[in-house]
């Protein structure tokens, strides 16, 4: 089995060989979303970023601790600790408890995810099940003196940990620099400096979400979550975080600040992070009106659209670029996504129809070489699709009568089909759902022929019952003047 896998550490800035803490054992901690609206796309990358790693690894034999959270709690508007918390602020808008918000988008999240495919983690812990833990970590904060209470509130020392500690060492940002650009804004003349950040907030009377500490009835900082929760599932150190670009700074620095700060070293061996979607060569932002949900993709209904874009399209059109590249989302780029992914399944579907010959005249050992090299090197998928359309191209020469594949050669290519599309690319046929949907679309018709049958001949008895069983079946039939229309529940 290959274990040369290197990945690139945005810690240090270059690849370097990936060696577990632990082997057999590794474990990731990727930063989700906070659940106040629909999943987008930039939900979908990194989740299909850290699937794919996920998968790879579990394909090389690790035995993988995925976890990756859920911010139930604790995000404000802005970055600063100042503003609404956002689900709250939803809560409001909607007139529903914060909780019926989080558990509205997290059941979207997952249920957008299980249609792109991607395996559930390990364990998806929510940052208001982790109060406790949050109030020892700034218990220990405070006790090493890296943190300070005011009026209730506890704020990170960020000057205090830089005197022996390098504060911006991942998103490469200096503290003069900060300190020189960051204004001190009303209302928050509580930090001893205005880069100190919050670990507990001290709650106004009319929030909702607010439990008791001995500083006061308020509740924690959104960086804390992730070092507590991280450290509690994966250890004081542990081998992979992950997240998007955006968390670098101040989320992920903030993170770095907090584990050193409260365990005198570095939690995380190596950071990983995928870069944004921008669409149509614009940044993603509900002002821009370009916001475009996964379920409105996969409907097609948003003005942006010119059609609707099934899961696996959106999948296979993320893992064609490097995780670490921008992609553009355009209507063009999509549908050549669209016809890339269909001719893939296009050739495995050849691949199972080929017959074996005498002798092969192709390498089928050294595509499997290659397929391994790319994945090896920072999870190259654009460039291991690229090895699996040279595949395809094999595949059909075989079908031409150009080429020729052994027995064992043809079940090897068929094996490195399996292996690398469906498993590790975690792609998949999605003909295979339409047809179990196109009988039963056939079923249902052949059901409302039937009742309209008995209508004619004035059997009024069976024509209501199949009515009435569809409806408990979830079919709902309209009587039209010129026959009957019908839709699923
Ligand atoms: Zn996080």
């Amino acid at each position: 089995m290959h274990h040369n896998l290197s990945i690139y550490n945005s810690l240090s800035r270059q690849k370097e060989l990936f060696v577990p803490l632990h082997p057999p054992f590794v474990g990731i901690y990727v930063c989700g979303p906070t659940v106040y609206s629909d999943a987008h796309l930039g939900h979908a990358r990194p989740a299909i970023t850290f699937d794919l790693l996920f998968r790879y690894l579990m394909h090389l034999e690790y035995k993988v601790r995925y976890v990756r959270n859920i911010t139930d709690v604790g995000h404000l508007e802005n970055d600063a600790d100042e503003g609404e918390d956002k689900i709250e602020k939803r809560a409001r808008l909607e007139h529903i408890e914060p909780m019926e918000v989080v558990q509205r988008y997290m059941n979207n999240y997952h249920r957008n995810l299980d249609q792109l495919n991607t395996l559930k983690p390990s364990i998806e812990p929510r940052a208001s099940g982790h109060i406790i833990e949050q109030q020892e970590f700034v218990k220990t904060l405070i006790a090493n003196g890296y943190a300070y209470e005011v009026n209730g509130s506890v704020y990170f020392d960020v000057m205090e940990y830089n005197r022996k500690y390098r504060y911006g060492k991942l998103s490469g940002r200096v503290l003069e620099d900060l300190l020189a650009n960051t204004r001190t804004l009303e209302g928050q003349d509580e930090k001893r400096n205005p880069v100190d950040f919050a670990l507990w907030k001290k709650a106004t009377p009319e929030h909702l979400m607010k439990w008791p500490s001995e500083w006061s009835v308020g509740f924690p900082g959104w960086h804390l979550e992730c070092s507590t929760m991280s450290i509690k599932y994966l250890g004081e150190v542990f081998d992979i975080h992950g997240g998007g670009m955006d968390l670098q700074f101040p989320h992920h620095e903030c993170e770095i600040a907090q584990s050193s700060a409260a365990l005198g070293k570095e939690s995380v061996r190596y950071w990983m992070h995928n870069n944004m979607i921008t669409i149509n060569g614009q940044k993603m932002a509900r002002s821009l009106g370009n916001f475009i949900t996964l379920d409105k993709l996969f409907s097609g209904d948003h003005p942006l659209l010119e059609q609707a874009y099934s899961p696996m399209t959106v999948r296979f059109f993320i893992l064609q670029a490097h995780y670490r590249s921008t992609i553009d989302f355009s209507n063009e780029a999509l549908k050549a996504a669209e016809k890339g992914f269909q001719r893939l399944m296009k050739g495995f579907a050849t691949l199972n129809k080929l017959v074996a010959a005498d002798k092969s005249t192709i390498d089928v050992a050294g595509l499997w070489k290659k397929c391994y090299e790319a994945m090896d090197d920072d999870l190259n998928s654009p460039v291991l699709l690229s090895y699996l359309f040279e595949g395809v191209k094999y595949i059909n020469s075989v079908s031409d009568g150009a080429e020729t594949l052994t027995v064992d050669d043809l079940e090897s290519l068929k094996k490195m089909f399996t292996t690398f599309v469906f498993e590790i690319l975690g792609l998949k046929d999605e003909a295979e759902g339409n047809a179990s949907e196109k009988l039963t679309n056939d079923l249902v018709k052949l059901i409302v022929d039937l009742r309209q049958e008995a209508k004619k001949n004035k059997d009024w008895k069976t024509s209501d019952r199949i009515r009435a069983e569809l409806r408990e079946a979830g079919v709902v039939l309209k009587d039209l003047k010129d026959g009957v229309s019908w839709e699923m529940e």
